[in-house]
């Protein structure tokens, strides 16, 4: 086992635990929290991304409806559908699965949810809210990221953060978060030019490309704190297992910390998942 490991799994079960207490302070109240996962089409790893979240959310006492829609399903039903789900007083949180099929305009479906259930994060009003510092829905990947942080006491006051890549799910939420808590942030992406020179600078580095092992030892600052956000299905050829987008047995001798794939940052965006429902089932209890 290596050292200095963030063990995301026993993080997000430790923190799952302390969930029931919450959850049971509602049910107390004659409310049970609960998630709709929309998926459209049958892309396998969405897939298990949704049967994954649905028993999270039944292993932690939260109702959860999963709504199927066909792959060529109209974008107009589909935003019924979420209409008809923002009306339901079950349901306190809702996720449209990503990626949606081509003739579907994913924003207009994200601004579709009420910012009031958008769990994800990733409506424009919880966008500008994370923006400004002041955040109601966190995007679950980059919390789960910080949690992590915070439970391993990374001082990120003044220091060199890194985020490699900017998309709305991970990158950019990341970097908000990292400028929000006082770290020194730099985000690069597909055009930053020398890429290494930044990393290199990084005390703390994120990594979320898409690309198996694209992290090397010799881009990593000694002493680092490195999380991997990548999953990346290698080819049958190289064994077909999950990998992420750090090279994890080189730079573990060069991290001071860091994340493994699978096992790392994984676990603990359903976790987040669960506790943006929660509490958005707090809020409308008043809690
Ligand atoms: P994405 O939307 O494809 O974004 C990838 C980012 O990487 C882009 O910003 C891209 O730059 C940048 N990039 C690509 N090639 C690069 C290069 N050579 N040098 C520097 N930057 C480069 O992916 P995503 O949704 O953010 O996800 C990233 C990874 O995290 C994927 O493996 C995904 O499966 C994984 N993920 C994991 C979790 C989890 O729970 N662990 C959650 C979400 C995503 P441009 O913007 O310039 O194209």
């Amino acid at each position: 086992m290596t050292q200095n490991l963030i063990d995301g799994k026993a993080l997000a079960d430790e923190l799952r635990t302390a969930f029931k207490t919450r959850v049971a302070a509602l049910a107390a109240r004659g409310c049970r929290p609960g998630l709709a996962v929309i998926l459209a089409g049958e892309n396998p790893a969405s897939q298990v991304y949704v049967r994954n979240k649905v028993s999270a959310c039944e292993a932690a006492g939260i109702y959860s409806q999963k709504i199927l829609l066909a792959a060529d399903v109209s974008q107009e039903t589909l935003l019924a559908k979420i209409a008809e789900l923002n009306a339901n007083p079950a349901i306190h949180g809702i996720l449209v699965q990503l990626p949606l099929p081509r003739h579907i305009h994913e924003e207009t479906v994200l601004e579709a949810i009420s910012a009031e259930k958008d769990v994800d994060g990733f409506h424009a009003e919880n966008v500008g809210a994370l923006a400004q510092g002041n955040p109601r829905f966190i995007p679950c990947t980059p919390y789960g990221v910080m949690k992590m942080f915070e439970a391993h006491k990374v001082d990120w006051v003044g220091k060199e953060a890194v985020v490699i890549g900017r998309s709305n799910i991970v990158g950019k939420p990341m970097a908000l978060l990292l400028i929000n808590a006082g770290a020194t942030v730099t985000v690069c992406h597909s055009k930053t030019r020398d890429l290494a020179s930044h990393t290199r600078r990084a005390d703390i580095l994120v990594a979320a490309v898409g690309k198996p092992r694209f992290v090397t030892a010799d881009m990593v600052k000694p002493g680092a704190v490195v999380i991997d956000v990548g999953i990346n299905r290698l080819s049958p050829e190289e064994g077909g297992k999950l990998c992420g987008d750090v090279d994890f047995e080189a730079v573990k001798n060069v991290a001071a910390l860091i994340t493994p794939v699978p096992g790392g940052v994984g676990p603990m965006t359903i976790t987040m998942l669960l506790a943006n429902t929660i509490e958005a089932a707090e809020r409308r209890m008043g809690a």
